[in-house]
């Protein structure tokens, strides 16, 4: 088990630099523009693949990083540069966490290089768990997976929402009931590999921030996906499934659902965006508070204002702290016994949207306008506190966490 430091390693700084270079000199030019656009900027992605920061590979050995720190280093550099590109270049790490949390190693092998491609034809892969009745209340999921025995196949019915990268993705991770009786332990995930006929992309949502990232429907009609399509395989879902039938009649040991053994995972690297994002709005009204003058003097020059900045500072490192924490316990296979990954996600989010909203006001009317781009960071930081569990959901995991209560 590595040490917990707060110190990177050379190893560490170096690919740091490099990251930050990449998020300084390719992703903060771009942002202004893809954000007016709207669209996937598969252009940044294509030099993200080209210099090996779009690849499984990459995302592998920050992951293995036994100090916890490689990918909420990578992220917090990436966001710096811009949420909305980042979430573009790192969105295809959900489907891919979903896939490393519940499927074979064979499955592990054959999906997960589809979901990325490589630098000439790159492809992105998409998380679909969220329905339009089914957001933070994941038991209440429709989509169905039926098995059709004679075919060893599952036919897969419903329409998923809010999927980032749904309809463009290359292979798509769908989460769908298996036996409706279990509520969320009756769930299982599912690849739907590419060209698959009956999955549709439906509405593509116009956003408030990340408007780089695309986010849309994912219909599915009569889509048939082979057996072996089913994360973890059919013997492992049914023992899992049994063991939950089993435990809803005797209160047996709990029994973990697909969406949330994805969730838990990714739960830290959310919270390092957050810092990502906090820490770029803050840098900006740091550089503006020091040039801009008013009354014969830098804005800084007024505790009014030297204050928050403290303050926001003071935040971002604190976020940054619990994020580390929750990532290196996470590798170190720590259990949270104080739900410390989303304590991290709570609190690094939050900080996003206090600390964005607080440069906003550091730049006064320029904050206010698109010339600077805290407007845009005030707009991303926005999504942090709703995807992957809202900031409500986050202390309801937390407070039943700490009290061994069901509390609502
Ligand atoms: C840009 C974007 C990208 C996304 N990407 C993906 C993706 O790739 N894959 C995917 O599956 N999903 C994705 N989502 C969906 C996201 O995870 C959900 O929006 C989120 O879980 C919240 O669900 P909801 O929107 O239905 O809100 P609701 O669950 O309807 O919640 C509405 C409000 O009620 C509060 N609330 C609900 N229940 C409680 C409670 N018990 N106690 C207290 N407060 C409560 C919530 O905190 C929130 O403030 C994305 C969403 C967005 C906006």
């Amino acid at each position: 088990m590595a040490e917990f430091t707060m110190e990177l390693n050379d190893e560490q700084k170096e690919v740091r630099d490099w990251l930050h270079g990449f998020a300084a000199d390719v992703i903060r030019p771009a942002a202004a523009e893809w954000d007016e656009r709207e669209e996937t900027p598969w252009p940044v992605i294509q030099e993200a693949a080209k210099v090996g920061i779009y690849s499984l590979d990459f995302y592998a050995q920050q992951y293995f990083d036994p100090t916890g720190l490689g990918i909420p280093m990578a992220m917090e550099e990436l966001f710096w540069g811009d949420a909305g590109i980042a979430l573009s270049i790192v969105g295809t790490g959900l489907a891919a966490v979903g896939v490393l949390a519940n499927g074979t190693e064979e499955q592990i092998g054959t999906w997960i290089p589809q979901m990325y491609g490589d630098a000439n034809d790159v492809k992105v892969a998409a998380f679909c768990s969220s329905e339009p009745d089914a957001g933070s209340d994941v038991a209440s999921m429709r989509t169905r997976a039926v098995y059709d025995e004679a075919k060893d196949e599952w036919v897969l019915n419903g329409t998923k929402t809010w999927a980032t990268n749904g309809g463009i993705a290359n292979v798509h991770v769908v989460v769908a009931v298996v036996d409706a009786e279990l509520g969320s332990k009756g769930h299982a995930s599912f690849i739907v590999p590419p060209n698959t006929p009956g999955l549709s992309q439906g509405q593509k949502f116009k956003k408030h921030g990340i408007r780089a990232s695309h986010t849309a429907e994912v219909v599915l009609e009569n889509v048939r996906v082979p057996g072996s399509c089913l994360l973890g395989g059919k013997e492992r879902l049914d023992q899992r499934l049994a063991r939950a039938r089993e435990r809803a009649k005797t209160g047996g040991e709990r029994v973990k659902n697909a969406a949330m053994a994805t969730f838990e995972a990714s739960r830290p690297a959310v919270g390092a965006m957050a810092v990502g994002t906090a820490r770029a709005a803050y840098e900006v009204a740091l550089d503006y508070a020091k040039t801009r003058e008013q009354f014969g003097r830098p804005i800084i020059d007024n505790q009014g204002v030297a204050f928050q900045l403290a303050d926001m500072r003071t935040s971002i490192d604190a976020a940054r702290l619990l994020v580390w924490r929750a990532s290196w316990m996470a590798i170190n296979g720590k259990q949270f016994t104080a739900a410390e990954g989303s304590m991290s996600k709570l609190f690094a989010s939050e900080t996003a949207k206090k600390v964005t909203a607080q440069a906003v006001q550091i730049l006064g009317g320029n904050g206010y306008t698109r010339e600077y781009p805290v407007e845009r960071m005030h707009r991303d930081a926005a999504i942090y506190t709703i995807f992957e569990g809202t900031s409500e959901i986050q202390r309801l995991v937390i407070a039943r966490t700490l009290s061994g209560m069901s509390i609502r």
